[in-house]
């Protein structure tokens, strides 16, 4: 019997230890979670669950009795320490707990904020975990001030959740421009006004220097013009890092995250990766994807290439993210672009990326449909007409 340990209970690893039953893998299969509940949805974190409109159940992946009933040793609040590839055992609570397969997904951590700028202030949270949600939803009350730092979708979703619930909030952003690393120019423009509409004041191509203490807590932050934000709290959204220390320590080779080849297995046969924690070969380079429709496919992928599918992993990276009355929906992945058609039929809008006539994403709000058009599109690796998408007026079924 084959006895397969998954480290890392998140989206991913939930999806690989459930994806190896449905395949019909009967030997032991123990999946271990640092954190102290059962594997959760993430995105509704800084979204519909930080507004208090979805509750802790719904926030489950799976009811409480699936674990059991699968048949899957889920063991909560216990931290892999160290993984022996040699031994082939992974310690966790001092115990060594034998495997013939391991898979790791270890998923992402917050960057965060040096404690020499007062990163670790008693006042600043990051947002990643359910504990992370937890310990800052007290600080969400109307007329309190928010400093977000990072002008990315999670700082502006919390920006959002905050603007909604009555705080008076601002975003600090280093780079020119909001979105920087994930979106075009348009899009940011477009969100930049959705904001400042629900009166959040956004300040971009500002570093911080350093938050400033006052009683012990954060109270305010000081940008390199010298000029000086006042805040209750902070939350910083400035991106988050591939958590490969286990792997790093175990040998494994590391390139931007855990390195993957095309089925998911790591530079150790018998270890596999998958999810926010994984590089993989990708268009000549490599590719590392932060997000769930990611971490479900490749974790869903690696297991059934972990019981011999033989089949390489091929992303079709789409995301969404909600602000106020905003759904957006981004299909394909936008880097490399040389210019955007805008699609603008209100209330619905859509941003198409080109690099010559190749289309690359788009960026759809409040348009479930140009979404799925495009996501059909690029799937097929098929482009689109630019004339068709800029006229409002023509159908988009037009570009299937
Ligand atoms: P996330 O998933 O947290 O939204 P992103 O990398 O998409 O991550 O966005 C993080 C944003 O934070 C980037 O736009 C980046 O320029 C910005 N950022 C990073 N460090 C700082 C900082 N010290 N001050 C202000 N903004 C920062």
């Amino acid at each position: 019997m084959t006895r397969i340990v998954i480290v890392g209970a998140g989206q991913a690893g939930a999806a690989l230890a459930a994806k190896l039953r449905a395949l019909g893998h009967a030997g032991p299969v123990t999946l271990f979670g640092d954190e102290p509940v059962a594997p959760y949805q993430r995105p509704p974190l800084s979204k519909a669950y930080l507004l208090g409109e979805m509750g802790l159940d719904r926030l489950m992946l799976r009811g409480p009795d699936f674990w059991a009933e699968q048949d899957i040793a889920l063991h909560t609040a216990s931290p892999v320490t160290a993984i022996d590839p040699a031994a082939r055992v992974v310690i966790a609570g001092g115990q060594a707990h034998g495997w013939d397969m391991l898979a790791l997904t270890t998923g992402a951590r917050p960057r965060r904020l040096p404690a020499a700028m007062g990163g670790d202030l008693a006042g600043v949270y990051t947002m990643r975990s359910l504990s992370d949600a937890d310990a800052m939803a007290a600080e969400f009350r109307p007329g309190r001030r928010l400093l977000v730092i990072g002008g990315g979708y999670i700082g502006l979703e919390a920006a959002a959740v905050a603007a909604k619930k009555g705080l008076a909030v601002t975003l600090v952003e280093a780079a020119p421009r909001i979105l920087s690393r994930v979106a075009a120019a348009e899009t940011a423009d477009w969100f930049r006004s959705l904001h400042e509409g629900h009166g959040v004041r956004i300040i971009e191509g500002r570093a911080l220097v350093r938050l400033t203490e006052a009683g012990g807590r954060v109270a305010g932050a000081v940008l390199d013009d010298g000029a000086e934000v006042g805040c209750d709290f902070a939350i910083a959204g400035i991106g988050i890092a591939p958590d490969a220390a286990l792997a790093g320590a175990a040998g494994l080779a590391l390139d931007n995250g855990i390195a993957t080849d095309a089925f998911g297995r790591t530079s150790d046969p018998a270890i596999w990766a998958a999810g926010d924690c994984a590089s993989f070969p990708h268009a000549g380079g490599r590719l590392r994807l932060e997000s769930v429709p990611n971490a479900i496919d490749m974790g869903e992928a690696v297991a059934a290439n972990m019981l011999g599918a033989g089949k390489a992993y091929v992303p079709k990276p789409w995301f969404w993210s909600d602000q106020y009355d905003v759904k957006l929906q981004i299909a394909g992945l936008g880097t490399g672009a040389d210019r955007v058609v805008v699609r603008d039929a209100p209330p619905a809008r859509s941003h198409w990326y080109f690099a010559g006539d190749r289309l690359l994403a788009v960026d759809a709000m409040n348009d479930s449909r140009a979404f799925m058009i495009a996501r059909r599109l690029i799937d097929a690796g098929r482009s689109a007409d630019p004339a068709v998408v800029a006229d409002p007026s023509a159908d988009l079924k037009a570009l299937l």
